[in-house]
């Protein structure tokens, strides 16, 4: 169940946020937290382009722009947008995390950077001093989702951190059982180029969004196949990392079912 917020929030115009993201799992993540906080007016775009229609259009106060999208890269939608006066906050949101891809996004006009995964914790503390935002609405609006997201030592390391609501659990298992027939297709045919591509990509998003789901061990091997993606290992290799992954997803299917 969404927290409702209190009827004085609801009747406060709330910063207009545009929350730019093709990762399926993110956006609804994303959403609920800003729900969560009380936002009521955070527009979605899932590509470059579409993000520099609704920018353009509806103006939002701040934008959430994710760098890896499908159809450009962010900072040649940040650099657009600038180019046509855009005046809002956009902070960049990437798994990168190198001086040279924050300096990339800054230089293209991005106020800001956050890696993923996103700390919730601090991420609205910077939200607001983006927003700069008046007094009223930090009051009402502050520490409303300060939930927890450390791992217990004795977590399960298949286990789904406790502190992730059942919707969203839901939507990641859901996900996960797509994308393990994925997977599971992908290594039948690992010398086909396209099949290798969505291994890939797979192994990305969960890079980018296993750590908060307190999943570590997931998080690692993705990472690891991410990163040997990048540096071209032995397809041998990467079958190798693959089943690991496969085998790690499945355990936490098991283990949530
Ligand atoms: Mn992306």
């Amino acid at each position: 169940m969404l927290k409702m917020p209190s009827s004085q929030i609801l009747m406060q115009d709330t910063p207009k946020i545009l929350i730019v993201e093709d990762n399926r799992i993110n956006q609804l993540l994303m959403m609920k937290k800003f729900e969560n906080q009380g936002f009521n007016s955070v527009m979605l775009a899932k590509n470059g382009l579409e993000a520099l229609k609704i920018a353009l259009k509806n103006k939002p106060d701040l934008i959430l722009m994710d760098i890896q999208l499908p159809d450009m890269n962010g900072n040649e939608v940040i650099q657009s947008l600038r180019n046509k006066k855009f005046p809002g906050a956009i902070v960049a949101v990437s798994a990168d995390s190198l001086k040279k891809d924050m300096d990339a996004s800054f230089a293209a006009g991005a106020n800001g950077y956050i890696t993923k995964p996103i700390d919730f914790e601090s991420f609205f503390v910077k939200i607001n001093d983006y927003l700069k935002l008046h007094d009223d609405w930090e009051k009402t609006s502050q520490g409303q989702d300060m939930e927890k997201k450390s791992v217990p030592a004795d977590a399960h390391p298949y286990r789904i951190n406790q502190s992730i609501s059942d919707a969203a659990k839901n939507i990641f298992i859901v996900d996960s059982q797509e994308k393990l027939q994925i997977l599971a297709e992908a290594l039948e045919h690992a010398d086909d180029e396209d099949q290798i591509k969505k291994i890939k990509a797979i192994a990305h998003e969960y890079k980018g969004n296993a750590g908060y789901f307190g999943l570590k061990e997931l998080e690692s091997i993705a990472r690891e196949l991410d990163m040997d993606f990048a540096n071209d290992q032995p397809q041998e290799y990467l079958v190798k990392l693959t089943r690991q992954l496969v085998a790690i997803v499945k355990g936490i299917i098991d283990e949530a079912s």
